[in-house]
């Protein structure tokens, strides 16, 4: 028969640390929440060995008299809560009296505190859950905690940490958090004895998000303002043309705790529903301020979800604002950021192939699109690359060399000192100089219209010639395009065409993308990425996490032509850049490069970064559902499919084309 015993203390501190103390990040967590509800005003954490030798927290706080210090250090002991009616009304970060404690059992903890009333202060050391005797200790007002060897006695929890890098931005992830919740508060970073973040205390919260983020950020955010009822939202959110790749952008606090909540989350990307590509989040960095009775935040041991009294209430109030603001500003006009300098090595990056490839402007109303074809022609004009020219010029999705062109000239045609891809890769199509200016596809389904025609127009030229000549000749003449290759365009997204089993829709520019892809794929396993010296190193400001996981990721960069080094606080500089991508600014491509690598999970392999960049290359390069194709293009396009080995799906996994056998098309005509 099994017996029931008590657990003993020390086993139960153990249990408490496995939820609250997962790395050592959390550790900074709890120790910055304890600070701040100290009511200090400054904070400084020095870390060592990714946090895993050393976190040590000085703050100005109230301090702990020195009789409390072995009640501060004990588990379910807190100066916050009294009655179990306050756990419904909670006004400071923490409240279960867990963290001191469960740290404590961990690691080798020291706590050293003084109030303002008395004249010394006193010592505590608590090795894996053992107190020693409180010692008198000199020290300022305020509390100082030190945590060495974490996890020294739970080796399993130990396995788990990564390196002391990964570590290392999880802890500026969570002083990040704490940061900007508070910007009143100077807050300080050190790794080692380095300096490495040290945020003036400031009112102006957009002043410590550039801080944070750099000025390319801080300009692109819009004021969020709303109050209903009880509820008050304020903050901001970012422009649309600057979005990121995952959510780990969104700053959401709640009472100054940070949160994340997937309602609110949701009503967010409903807000930037159309606004943004598939797959980019949206950056916001929003204060929700309540009454403390109207959310229940002891449901997560980190308090890091919450539950809403009135969860379905905020999430209108969310959205409505934010599609308030929306609606009240104007997105393309605003969408103009700062370009940044053009590293100057760029300048002298000459073309392969002269290309003219321009978009229609099929994604007017998507303020990303405006925004790269603004940078476009602001870089190419202060680099004297170009004479602009106000004509829309004609869409070429591919070069004489017949090769497909990786670059996507936007503004003008003029801007054509991009690199391509160079010919020797496999090329599918014998139709030479589709380059030159190409008839349109001769049928009523395309008519001769300015490229810039809006698509109501052809949907227009469509039924009027459907009406007048039938449905025969509203196909007109099928595009000849080489030895069994038919094809024809429709509503400038869809190529129709049918291969030796019966019909097939092509969505354009998902094939356009996948072939791309596999192009690059392979020009990368024959050799590498060429990739060109900057004459002028490109300075580039990261976030400190982006920052550390540049330099620890050197080797992997360089594998892509991207080589950087070091260049004081969060600075990198960029010493060489892969040539193709001469169109694209450097900082936008090292940030969405580094992504991938600070998921804070496994480092991804060389050849996972690889790909992601590759994926994003494809992605804006490919031709867009819009751009209307001319004959050639199509046929050069249809019959590329054959020759890659998964054509069927784009990068991203869609379906690049729609299959109808002959027996299904039969059945559905009942002829069976
Ligand atoms: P909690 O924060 O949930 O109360 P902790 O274990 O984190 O539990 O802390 C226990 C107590 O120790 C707190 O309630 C507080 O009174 C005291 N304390 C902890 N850190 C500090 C600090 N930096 N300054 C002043 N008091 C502190
Ligand atoms: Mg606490």
């Amino acid at each position: 028969m099994p017996t029931i015993q008590k657990l003993p203390p020390g086993l139960v501190n153990k249990i408490a640390a496995g939820e609250v103390i997962e790395r050592p990040a959390s550790v900074v967590k709890e120790l910055l929440e304890n600070s701040i509800d100290a009511g200090a005003n400054s904070v400084e954490l020095t870390i060592e060995g990714g946090g895993m030798e050393l976190i040590r927290l000085s703050d100005n706080g109230c301090g702990i008299e020195p009789e409390q210090i072995p009640l501060a250090l004990a588990s379910h002991a807190t100066s916050k809560l009294r009655t179990a009616d306050d756990l419904f009304d909670v006004h400071t970060l923490g409240f279960r009296g867990e963290a001191l404690a469960s740290i404590a059992e961990v690691s080798h903890l020291l706590l050293r505190s003084r109030t303002a009333d008395s004249q010394a202060g006193c010592e505590v050391q608590v090795r894996g859950g053992v107190a020693e005797a409180p010692q008198p200790a000199g020290c300022p007002v305020g509390t100082t905690i030190e945590v060495r060897h974490l996890f020294f006695n739970t080796p399993v929890r130990r396995k788990f940490l990564r390196s002391a890098q990964t570590e290392a931005n999880h802890i500026v992830e969570a002083f990040t958090r704490i940061a900007l919740a508070f910007p009143n508060v100077h807050a300080k970073l050190l790794t080692g004895s380095r300096v490495t973040m040290e945020l003036p205390p400031t009112d102006s919260w957009k002043q410590r998000i550039g801080a944070f983020f750099g000025g390319e950020i801080a300009d692109s955010l819009m004021t969020v303002e709303s109050q209903q009822d009880q509820v008050r939202l304020s903050g901001y959110v970012a422009d649309p043309s600057v979005s990121r790749s995952n959510n780990r952008m969104q700053y959401l606090f709640l009472n100054g705790r940070f949160i994340r909540d997937r309602t609110l989350q949701h009503a967010l990307s409903e807000a930037y529903r159309g606004l943004l590509m598939t797959g980019r989040f949206p950056v916001c960095f929003l204060k929700l301020d309540m009454p403390a009775d109207m959310v229940d935040v002891n449901v997560h041991p980190t308090k890091m979800e919450v539950r809403f009294l009135e969860g379905g209430k905020l999430y209108s109030q969310l959205l409505q604002a934010l599609r308030h603001q929306f609606l009240t500003t104007d997105l393309t006009a605003r969408a103009k950021p700062n370009p940044g300098p053009l590293p100057a090595g760029l300048r002298d990056v000459q073309p392969s192939v002269a290309l003219g490839m321009s978009p229609q402007p099929a994604a007017q109303n998507d303020a990303r699109w405006q925004d790269h074809s603004d940078r476009m022609s602001s870089v190419a004009g202060r680099t004297g690359m170009l004479d602009l020219q106000p004509s829309v010029p004609s869409f070429r999705p591919f070069p004489t060399t017949g090769t497909l062109s990786i670059n996507r000239n936007v503004s003008t045609g003029g801007l054509n000192s991009l690199p391509s891809i160079p010919s020797d890769l496999p090329t599918a199509t014998a139709q030479p100089a589709s380059h030159m200016e190409l008839p349109p596809v001769a049928t009523p389904w395309q008519p001769d219209l300015e490229p810039d025609a809006p698509p109501a127009n052809d949907e227009l030229a469509t039924k009027q010639d459907f009406i007048q000549h039938g449905p025969h000749s509203a196909f007109g003449q099928p595009v000849s395009a080489g030895p069994g290759m038919t094809g024809i365009q429709i509503h400038n997204r869809y190529l129709v065409t049918q291969d030796d089993q019966g019909l097939v829709v092509v969505d354009q520019h998902a094939l356009h993308e996948r072939i791309l892809y596999e192009q690059l794929r392979q020009r990368v396993e024959n050799q590498n990425l060429e990739s060109q010296r900057l004459l002028m190193p490109e300075p580039i400001d990261l976030t400190p996490a982006e920052a550390a996981a540049a330099i620890e990721s050197r080797d992997i960069l360089a594998k892509i032509g991207i080589e950087v080094e070091a260049f004081g606080g969060d600075t990198v500089l960029m010493t060489s850049y892969p040539a193709m991508l001469a169109n694209m600014r450097p900082a936008e491509v090292l940030r969405q490069v580094l992504e991938p690598l600070m998921s804070g999970g496994q480092q991804p392999s060389a050849r996972e970064v690889l790909d992601e960049l590759l994926h994003m290359l494809a992605c804006k390069a490919a031709i867009k559902a819009g751009d209307r194709l001319s004959a050639d293009e199509i046929t050069t396009l249809l019959e590329q499919r054959y020759h890659f080995q998964d054509t069927h799906h784009c990068p991203h996994g869609r379906p690049t084309a729609l299959f109808f056998t002959r027996d299904q098309l039969d059945k559905m005509f009942k002829r069976t």
